[in-house]
């Protein structure tokens, strides 16, 4: 069954309000939806993003007038082969790189292909991948964005809390790194809503140096955390390896990580202690499954970052399928969750903190083209 069509639709989604993490605001969430069409008009999709501040074009033009014309014409069930051709695996140059970019742009070919060959043979992905570990994952809560281009209050992140737990989420992700006064009534707050037995993780974005993040980790451990993720800049293994076994708090990383080569550096320097790839960025299915492997052997737990729209119904078939399964990130606002409801409608949504992939073949997704329209960009008009 050969390739017959590759399309790049670009969204370019407003927000009601803008958002923050401890690196930045940020106005519209924007991402790139892949279709691709077999031969005998079965399609599947895929997804290239999710994109900060701008370069949707860039992507588009990836898939455009690299990617498509290296797939037209093969095999759709090649998905193995045509990652390596894509990455330009024996070529004499990577001109393109070897991570970032054109590695987020075949991840998003990479899904599309899982999910057509998964309609194609009339089966969901995860039986693609070694059928069912997991009949259901268990889901955090992932959100606490700042509004208005502030950080949240202590108050305001108590009340998000017990919305997560009265929707029955069994942990909440946070975002710290607002200096560490704040951070610690935030973490303060967030513990004194759920009571002792909810889960809390807090989220840095890289913005701790390894001094601050080694003094906050004392106070932080009171407060009992699942994980502390990105405490550091990505590109300081020395430091994120010194911080897993010095600080109480587990250390987890892997939404900025590209490739199994990078991973397994990661995973080597003994970076981590919970792997975090996120199926859009590292390189789509294939790859992930790869890095989950990997991860497998060294006993670290996988769970994964999640903040898309049909990159969380592909990563749900990975956690189904995969054997180190920890939790799923489940984005409960801001502009990735309003998008994919407009898009996606009820596909994939937590039910009292647990989420699961459906039986319906493919990704088992549902999109709604139009917004392809509506959210066209407006700087590529
Ligand atoms: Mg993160």
């Amino acid at each position: 069954m050969k390739i017959t069509k590759v399309e790049a639709f670009p969204v370019e989604f407003p927000l009601e309000e803008p958002s923050l993490d401890a690196t930045g605001i940020w106005y519209t969430w924007n991402t790139v939806i892949v279709k691709i069409t077999a031969e005998d008009g079965t399609f599947g999709y895929g997804e290239i993003g999710p994109i900060h501040g701008g370069g949707i074009p860039i992507f588009k033009a990836m898939v455009d007038h690299k990617l498509k014309p290296m797939i037209i014409g093969e095999s759709v069930f090649d998905r193995a082969r045509l990652y390596e051709k894509m990455v330009g695996k024996g070529t004499s140059s990577y001109a393109l790189g070897q991570k970032g970019a054109i590695i987020t742009a075949i991840a998003g070919i990479d899904i599309a292909l899982y999910d057509l060959v998964g309609k194609i043979l009339k089966t969901p992905v995860y039986n693609l991948l070694g059928g069912r570990t997991f009949d259901k994952i268990p889901a955090y809560a992932s959100g606490f964005f700042g509004k208005g281009g502030r950080a949240l209050t202590p108050e305001e992140c108590g009340d998000e809390a017990k919305s997560y737990a009265d929707q029955g989420f069994k942990g909440v992700k946070m975002k710290v790194g607002f200096g560490e006064k704040q951070d610690l009534l935030n973490v303060e707050a967030v513990r004194k809503a759920l009571g002792p037995d909810l889960g809390i993780m807090v989220d840095a974005n890289q913005s701790f140096s390894y001094h601050s993040v080694s003094k906050i980790a004392r106070e932080l451990a009171a407060f009992n955390l699942t994980f502390i993720e990105e405490p550091l800049p990505i590109n300081d293994l020395d430091g994120m390896a010194a911080l897993t076994t010095s600080i109480e708090v587990p250390v987890a990383a892997g939404e900025n990580y590209y490739t199994r080569y990078e991973f397994r550096e990661v995973l080597q320097r003994r970076a981590v202690n919970i792997i975090q790839p996120d199926v859009i960025h590292a390189g789509g299915i294939t790859e992930t499954m790869r890095v989950a492997a990997m991860a497998e052997s060294m006993n670290v737990p996988l769970a994964p970052h999640i903040h898309a729209s049909v990159g969380v119904s592909a990563a749900i078939h990975v956690l189904t399928a995969t054997t180190n399964t920890l939790a799923a990130e489940y984005i409960t606002s801001g502009g990735s969750f309003a998008l994919r409801k407009e898009m996606c409608g009820d596909s994939f949504m937590a039910k009292d903190g647990w989420i699961r992939a459906t039986e319906e073949p493919g990704l088992g997704i549902h999109i709604d083209e139009k917004v392809f329209e509506k959210y066209y960009p407006k700087s590529m008009k």
